[in-house]
């Protein structure tokens, strides 16, 4: 059995506690969180830092809440708040439908929001799902200093985010909206794997009958090579149209060529296109049907 190669250990105990020591131990600290992500990978030798800072005492960093017109999600919530939160149940269904098919009850347990978006995997269902719905990222550094970075600038590149190393991502802010639904969809081989393919929408519309206008549209997709996990040109196509099974099929079917999937064991390209294609259009008429208040 694989064992990570010796490291030095701190626990912080508040945000500017882990800032100061981030900032002590320089760039070959890391936080760990759940540790699901980054202890398997400092085991296979992918990641050696030389310290970890644990960043499980922050029970500030631990909600899902609303406040005022966004829904905010700290970033040492645990994947199963986020599935049992009532509060993003009601505002952002995506949620749940995205937590109830990541991983399993251990690995949901334990592995945090922040986690899983820093982590940066291009196969991570959180991230589509906060691509979807146009969320922002709160980031903090050592000096007290605070940024709040658009969801579409987070992600630099696989595994690479915009959190620099002195700085810790504290909150996700979701920005809540009149006549909105939303919906995730996955694909995976067997139950609690990670995606062939998955896409979340997020869609709202300016009425709730046949005639509805799309007025904002977000479309999330993962392990499927989209830049930033988005497909900005198939939202582009439905923002200010009608709200119907045409523009939905035509949306998906851009979304589909918008992306740039890599073969791997879990499928072929064509494959992982047809599936980016399928799975928008199903997420985008539940998206729809929930914004009618059609669908729960
Ligand atoms: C068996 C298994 C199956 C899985 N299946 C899926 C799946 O189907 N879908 C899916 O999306 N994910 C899946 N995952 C990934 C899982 O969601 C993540 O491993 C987990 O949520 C990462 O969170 P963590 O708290 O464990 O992060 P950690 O492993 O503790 O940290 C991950 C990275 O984020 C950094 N970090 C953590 N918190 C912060 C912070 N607040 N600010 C800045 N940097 C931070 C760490 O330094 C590290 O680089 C799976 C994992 C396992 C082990």
């Amino acid at each position: 059995m694989q064992v990570p190669a010796p490291v030095e250990y701190e626990r912080a105990s508040s945000v500017d506690d882990a800032l100061t020591l981030l900032e002590r131990h320089g760039p070959d600290a890391r936080l760990i969180a759940g540790g699901h992500s980054l202890i398997p990978m400092m085991k296979l030798r992918l990641a050696r830092p030389e310290v970890l800072i644990d960043i499980n005492d922050l029970d500030e960093l631990a909600y899902v809440r609303r406040e005022g017109d966004e829904l905010r999600i700290g970033a040492l919530a645990r994947h199963r708040d986020l599935l049992h939160s009532p509060v993003a149940y009601e505002l952002y269904p995506i949620f749940r439908d995205a937590e109830r098919v990541i991983a399993d009850p251990v690995v949901r347990n334990r592995g945090t929001v922040g986690g899983s978006i820093c982590q940066a995997d291009p196969s991570e269902d959180l991230s589509a799902a906060f691509a979807a719905v146009k969320a922002s990222m709160v980031i903090r550094s050592a000096g007290g200093g605070e940024r709040i970075v658009d969801g579409a600038d987070f992600h630099v590149g696989p595994y690479v985010t915009a959190v620099g190393d002195a700085e810790i991502l504290t909150e996700i802010r979701v920005p809540l909206r009149p006549g909105c639904g939303s919906a995730y969809e996955k694909v995976e081989r067997r139950v609690s794997d990670w995606a062939i393919g998955a896409v979340g929408a997020c869609l709202c519309l300016d009425g709730t009958g046949d005639d509805a206008t799309v007025t904002e549209a977000g479309i999330g997709l993962a392990a499927v090579g989209a830049s930033a996990f988005r497909s900005a040109s198939a939202e582009a196509l439905l923002r200010g149209g009608p709200a119907t099974d045409e523009q939905f099929a035509a949306a998906a079917a851009e979304a589909a060529s918008s992306c740039d999937p890599t073969a791997d064991q879990r499928g072929p390209v064509d494959y992982k296109r047809h599936l980016a294609q399928v799975l928008t259009l199903r997420a985008l008429r539940r998206a729809a049907a929930r914004a009618r208040g059609q669908e729960a």
